[in-house]
């Protein structure tokens, strides 16, 4: 029983840390050797010693999966605030799409709970004579144990304890997020002080479309040897250079809420009171929509809320069953309708959020029956048959995203009357893994694949002074912010052009990435 425990516990920790856990466990040993007559006693005892062994087997095999995973601990932001912000069908579409690494970890679950089965069963009926130096050697481990639990960082590990206070956070930072009004009432505070001004004289609509885990080395338009973006590559066709396909974009986060907050906080942090991009938008007379496939409280309520218009197409009865992207097009539709003079559309999209096989209609993946070169491709490189799937799938629902997408185009580029000015910008909140450079398929905050992402703009008319070569430069998303301020055409004081891609003063710096980058610039 001491084995398997200090085996689980290792699973989940290192260092130190297995010796702290392994002395907080040292109780359910000593209670092995107390000598109980009563048949009940003994049989309440055999349940509560296999439940709090379960407990630590359970901590180590839930650490043990989110290290591997996600390099990430329980209590990091990233897997609090991923708990905080989902609902039963995200879990039950994240389940269906990593169950194979949950059954493999589920294994030393259900080993655990057979062998500590067997050995609680096994504990001390009667007094036996002790030698001296077992008596020292239990009164030592008594002692450690004793001295783990009077000591607060130490207890705090307990499996018992640690997971009720995770409990806690998780309700907190769902609290925090119920209503954030105040937040949205100084963000609309500051830009108000900020003072922007929309310097264009006329109409002007611009819409944002951001999209969820598209990485750019998928699409055709970013030379991708499947057939998966049709109608963008017939747009270029048609546009030009006008269509700025920009080739070198990068997130600088791996999963939405940081990527959205840095894109719309022009990569401030948020202790340093940040401008937000919708609420400069409004102060400089935007009538704003929020329109998002997306069922997410956080990205409601951080940026949605700050729109005067929101519509949640995915939490509507009966509207989106599938809630597929393209149900948006419609309210886009009514938005570009909207008489305001100004206007900005931010389009939420789901793009290609696991699970892949929801984010294109049933039985439209033209990617799956036949071999090609990079079916061929990832075999080479050892993908597994489940990976290679996955990309199947993956690359389907790009084809159908690239139906979405270009829709949006189209509808921006047919809004107004002849001569307004339009803008339309398109970019994904970070990338994603599909067997490109490892054998699993996800959100990847440990590979480049996690953060490579697709921009393009497109003006009318033209930006006459537009950077030359700005297709080439590399792109950040967390300073996205200051190249739509600019489609905006919104101007304050302060605002610094160099983090602008569209400006002739804009200086690339590369970000500092939990990934080794080799060059930003391929
Ligand atoms: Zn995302």
């Amino acid at each position: 029983m001491g084995a398997m425990l200090l085996a689980l516990v290792v699973l989940g920790h290192d260092g130190r840390r297995v010796a702290q856990l392994f002395a907080l466990g040292l109780p359910l040993l000593a209670w092995m050797l107390w000598p109980v007559r009563s048949r009940r006693i003994h049989r309440l005892r055999t349940a509560l010693l296999w439940l709090g062994a379960m407990a630590f087997a359970f901590d180590g095999v839930a650490r043990g999966y989110l290290l591997e995973a996600y390099q990430a601990a329980p209590n990091s932001a990233l897997v609090l605030a991923s708990a905080a912000n989902t609902n039963g069908r995200e879990g039950a579409e994240y389940l269906s799409m990593h169950w194979r690494a949950l059954v493999v970890w589920a294994a030393p679950l259900m080993v655990a709970g057979w062998v500590f089965g067997r050995c609680v069963r096994q504990g001390a009926r009667a007094t036996a004579p002790w030698p001296p130096w077992a008596i020292g050697l239990l009164c030592a481990a008594l002692l450690l144990a004793a001295a783990a639990h009077a000591s607060k960082p130490w207890r705090r590990l307990h499996p018992v304890v640690f997971w009720t206070d995770w409990g806690h956070s998780v309700q907190a930072l769902r609290l925090a997020w119920s209503d954030q009004q105040r937040a949205r009432d100084q963000a609309m505070q500051r830009a108000r002080e900020a003072a922007p001004m929309a310097t264009r004289a006329g109409p002007s609509t611009v819409v944002l479309v951001i999209t969820d885990s598209i990485n750019r080395d998928n699409l055709a338009l970013y030379g991708y040897g499947r057939a998966t973006t049709p109608r963008l590559l017939a747009h270029q066709q048609l546009l030009g250079d006008d269509m700025l396909v920009i080739r070198n974009a990068w997130s600088v986060d791996a999963s939405t809420l940081p990527a959205l907050r840095s894109l719309f906080n022009f990569g401030v942090p948020a202790g340093e009171s940040p401008q937000h991009l919708l609420a400069l938008a409004r102060t400089a007379g935007y009538k704003v929509w929020w329109m998002s496939n997306h069922d997410d409280i956080a990205v409601e309520q951080a940026h949605a809320r700050l729109a005067d218009v929101v519509e949640m197409v995915n939490r509507t009865p009966g509207r989106a069953g599938a809630s597929l992207d393209g149900e948006l097009l419609d309210c886009l539709q009514e938005a570009l309708d909207d008489s305001a003079e100004r206007k900005l559309v931010v389009v939420h999209l789901m793009g290609a959020h696991p699970h892949y096989s929801l984010r294109f209609p049933a039985g439209e993946n033209p990617f799956d029956d036949q071999v090609d070169a990079v079916e061929t491709g990832l075999v080479e490189s050892g993908r597994s048959s489940w990976v290679r799937r996955y990309r199947q799938e993956y690359d389907a629902a790009l084809l159908y995203h690239d139906f979405v997408v270009s829709e949006t185009l189209q509808l921006t580029r047919r809004a107004g009357r002849p001569g307004d000015y339009r803008a339309w910008m398109y970019l994904s909140d970070h990338g994603q893994e599909v067997g490109h450079v490892s054998d699993r398929a996800g959100h990847s905050p440990t590979t480049a694949s996690g953060y490579r992402i697709p921009a393009v703009i497109w003006q009318d008319p033209p930006d006459a002074s537009r950077a030359a070569g700005a297709a080439l430069t590399p792109f950040r998303a967390d300073w996205a912010g200051w190249t739509i301020a600019d489609l905006l055409d919104i101007q304050w004081p302060g605002a610094p052009p160099d983090r602008n891609a569209l400006s002739a003063a804009y200086r690339w710096q590369a970000p500092v990435l939990p990934v080794e980058v080799k060059s930003f610039s391929e």
